[in-house]
């Protein structure tokens, strides 16, 4: 898999390197691990995904490049993938999820790794987590219609915000806080589930 995402021009090895230290196996359903290596988003139930891997870390590369993560907070743990990549790129994790099963499977998976530095939540994105807030950096992993107001205001200055804008057509935004200063750059396509409201 990691010689693929060089291919796909993944240039970051410290990023590499995280992808390479989680076993995308123990993330996916029992019957689907013969696939967990292939460049896919698979089902986790729910109607959710896991995220196909060169998104992941062609987001994190992109939010990366020239400095370092610090606090970060990802929305949209599913069962745990990207937080257990995030735990080995960034000083802290704060990940939030809105369906208390998947947040459990995501919690499990994480102990299971034994990475200290991440913590969950049972909470509905939208809202940023602002008990842990300011962040460095947010990385969004469902589709919003707009970019919500709460992540850009729990950004810290210098902060960056990355997240999939859009429905049937998406686009990765990356928002760079410079001050009170807000700049957006549309980035490539994507495809990924919506951003929903409220917990279940
Ligand atoms: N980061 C995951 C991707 C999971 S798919 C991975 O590494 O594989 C996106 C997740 O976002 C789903 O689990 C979905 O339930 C969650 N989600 C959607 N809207 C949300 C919201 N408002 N708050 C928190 N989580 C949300």
């Amino acid at each position: 898999m990691i010689e693929r995402l060089r291919t796909q021009g993944i240039r970051d090895e410290k990023v590499l390197a995280a992808m390479q230290q989680v076993p995308r196996h123990q993330f996916v359903q029992e019957g689907l691990a013969y696939s967990a290596y292939d460049d896919t988003a698979l089902p986790i139930g729910f109607q959710q995904t896991i995220s196909q891997p060169f998104v992941v870390a062609r987001m994190i590369e992109i939010l990366r490049s020239g400095r370092e993560l610090g606090r970060t907070l990802e929305v949209g743990a599913g069962c745990g993938y990207q937080a257990a990549v995030l735990s080995f790129v960034a000083q802290e994790v704060y990940a939030v999820e809105r369906i208390r099963p998947l947040l459990d499977r995501a919690r499990e998976n994480l102990r299971t790794m034994r990475r200290p530095n991440v913590r969950f939540k049972h909470a509905d994105g939208n809202l940023g987590l602002p008990e842990a807030a300011p962040f460095d950096t947010i990385i969004v992993a469902a589709a919003a219609t707009s970019v919500p107001a709460a992540l850009k205001e729990q950004l810290a200055p210098g902060g960056r915000l990355m997240i999939p804008v859009g429905t049937s057509e998406q686009r990765l935004v990356l928002v760079e806080r410079q001050g009170a200063i807000f700049r957006e750059s549309r980035l490539e396509a994507v495809r990924f589930v919506p951003l929903l409201t409220g917990t279940e």
